[in-house]
This record gives structure tokens, C-alpha cells and sequence, in this order.
């Protein structure tokens, strides 16, 4: 099984002609609702590719919390650890003008309602992952209290407690998150300072580029396909939930992130940021 203790949201994405500025109103030229969060998105794509997956999390005693549940449930994700709190279900307003660039609030809402003894019971399985979106106790009790393979996908890249990375095998920032933890602009430098603390593999992914493996003794580039993008929301979510999935099989790191990155390529040639289901991804690449 693998464990995913993280954040849930619900997305609204505003399509609008221009942003407004304070006092002004715009009216919205398309509206699009949908389930986000970087927990939920990676526990989904992980149970779309075929693995038993639990999401930790928690929402809100309101209609959006039931929603989440019902969603996560009708994903075969196990949802037997999502804690309902007296609080709003997380969410994010994602405001996008003609020009493509964005503006975000997010209300952290039940997600930060989350503590570390909700935890109690759950941490089973194979493998563990977990994200920035939640409390960093919470990620702190998550990692330390696992005993399988541990992967901290550090976004957003924003780190208090250094500490954490004592307890992580598998650390995965993309490039920006990457020189904000490591606080360098030299990916090898950066990458064994890391390694100090993290016990296994710093793995920066590289969007059109791939990935790159660092460990102790070396570093592997591994590119990835050529696709068409149409949407990169939550590339890396799906390449988190892949890299969980195939280290659940067995496979060793350097083929792990290959398939990963397969799969994740594949996801930014649709819309949404969840990951293809299995049978997807094998009528399409059959020799993965
Ligand atoms: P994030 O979504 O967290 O910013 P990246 O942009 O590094 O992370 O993307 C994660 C993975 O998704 C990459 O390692 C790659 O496998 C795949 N990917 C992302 N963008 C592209 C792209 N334009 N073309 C092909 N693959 C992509």
C-alpha cells in the first residue's frame, strides 16, 4: 500500500479577461471547479496506476468535505484515515487572466487542522508520501513515524524545520523548489548538502527535460519523451504518485524515475491534474 498524507483543496479557476484591481469587479468568462491538493492528486494518480492507496488528510464538516470523500472513495483511494474537522474544507481560487499568468489564494481551511496524533494508526504500508501543504509537525510525524520507503516531495518549497529531512529516503523538488531548500544555485553542491540529512536520493525534476538522481556516489540524468503539452498542472504530482508506485513494485531508482517521468510526460498532454489509469498508459507506451 501506499500511504499519502497531505493536503486536499477544492480548485475554482476564474478565466478572466484582466485581473481586477482593488474596488473594481470582473465578471468571470469561464469558471472551472475541481478536486486539488497536492495530497488528494497524488494519492488519485496513484490508485489510477493500480496501487492500494490510502490518503491521511483531512476536510471540513461541510458539503465540499462530504464531496471530497465521495471523490477520493470513487477513486478507489482508502479514505478510512480522512479526519472530518470542524472547519472548511481547504480551498484555492485560482484567478487566470488573457495573458496566462495567475493569481492564487488559498484558504488552508481543515488541511491545517490536521495534527500529528490523527495520524495514529495510519501510517501502514509499503510506501510513505507526503507534501508542504499540511503542518510541518504533521509531515515531521509522518516520516519519522514510517518504517517503508519515504518520500518527501517538498512543495511548496517552504521548510522551517530542517530537521525533517533527517527522515526522508527520497527527496523530490522540482528546479525551483530545489534552490529554494537547497539554497544554491549548483545542483550537485545543493544536492549533497541535502544529502547530509536525506538518506537515499535527491531527485530534481526537469519539466520537458526529465529528471536527474542524485546520491551520495553519483548522479544519473534520465530524459524523458517528447509530448505536446496542453496543461503541466500537477505534472509533478503524477511524477510523486508514479515514482510511489513503481518503488512499491520493486523496481530499482533509475528505472522508477523512468517510468515516472513516462507517465507524467504523458499527463501534460491532457487536461486536469491527475495522472492516466493504468490501462491508459499501457495501450499507449505498451512496453512500459
Ligand atoms: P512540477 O510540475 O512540480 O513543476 P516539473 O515541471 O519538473 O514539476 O514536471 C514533473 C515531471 O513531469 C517531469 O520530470 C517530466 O517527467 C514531466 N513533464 C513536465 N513538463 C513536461 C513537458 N513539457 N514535456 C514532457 N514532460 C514534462
Amino acid at each position: 500500500m501506499i500511504t499519502v498524507v497531505g493536503s486536499y483543496n477544492l480548485d475554482m479557476t476564474f478565466k478572466l479577461n484582466h485581473f481586477p484591481i482593488p474596488g473594481e469587479t470582473v465578471f468571470a468568462q469561464e469558471v472551472r471547479v475541481g478536486h486539488g491538493g497536492k495530497g488528494s492528486n497524488q494519492a488519485v494518480s496513484a490508485s489510477r496506476l493500480g496501487a492500494r492507496a490510502r490518503f491521511v488528510g483531512a476536510v471540513g464538516n461541510d458539503a465540499n468535505g462530504k464531496n471530497a470523500i465521495n471523490f477520493l472513495s470513487s477513486e478507489g483511494v482508502d479514505t478510512s484515515c480522512v479526519r472530518v474537522k470542524n472547519a472548511h474544507t481547504g480551498s484555492a481560487y485560482i484567478l487566470l487572466n488573457g495573458g496566462g499568468e495567475t493569481m492564487i489564494v488559498v484558504n488552508r481551511g481543515a488541511n491545517y487542522e490536521l495534527t500529528p496524533e490523527d495520524l495514529d494508526g495510519c501510517l501502514e504500508g509499503k510506501v510513505l508520501l507526503t507534501q508542504l501543504e499540511i503542518r510541518e509537525d504533521v509531515v515531521k510525524r509522518a516520516l519519522s513515524g514510517f518504517s517503508g520507503i519515504r518520500i518527501l516531495n517538498p512543495a511548496p518549497a517552504e521548510l522551517n524545520d530542517v530537521e525533517i529531512l533527517n527522515y526522508v529516503d527520497i527527496l523530490t523538488p522540482n528546479e525551483v523548489e530545489f534552490q529554494e531548500i537547497s539554497n544554491s544555485d549548483d545542483m550537485s553542491y545543493g544536492a549533497q548538502i541535502l544529502l547530509k540529512r536525506v538518506k537515499r536520493a535527491v531527485i530534481v525534476t526537469l519539466g520537458e527535460n526529465g529528471a536527474i538522481i542524485y546520491t551520495k556516489s553519483k548522479s544519473v540524468r534520465i530524459p524523458t519523451i517528447k509530448v505536446n503539452p496542453v496543461d503541466t498542472t500537477g505534472a509533478g504530482d503524477v511524477f510523486n504518485a508514479a515514482l510511489a508506485v513503481f518503488l512499491e513494485r520493486d523496481y530499482d531508482l533509475e528505472t522508477a524515475v523512468e517510468k515516472a517521468n513516462i507517465i507524467a510526460s504523458y499527463s501534460v498532454t491532457t487536461y486536469g491534474a491527475l495522472g492516466p489509469t493504468w490501462k491508459e498508459i499501457k495501450e499507449k507506451y505498451p512496453e512500459i
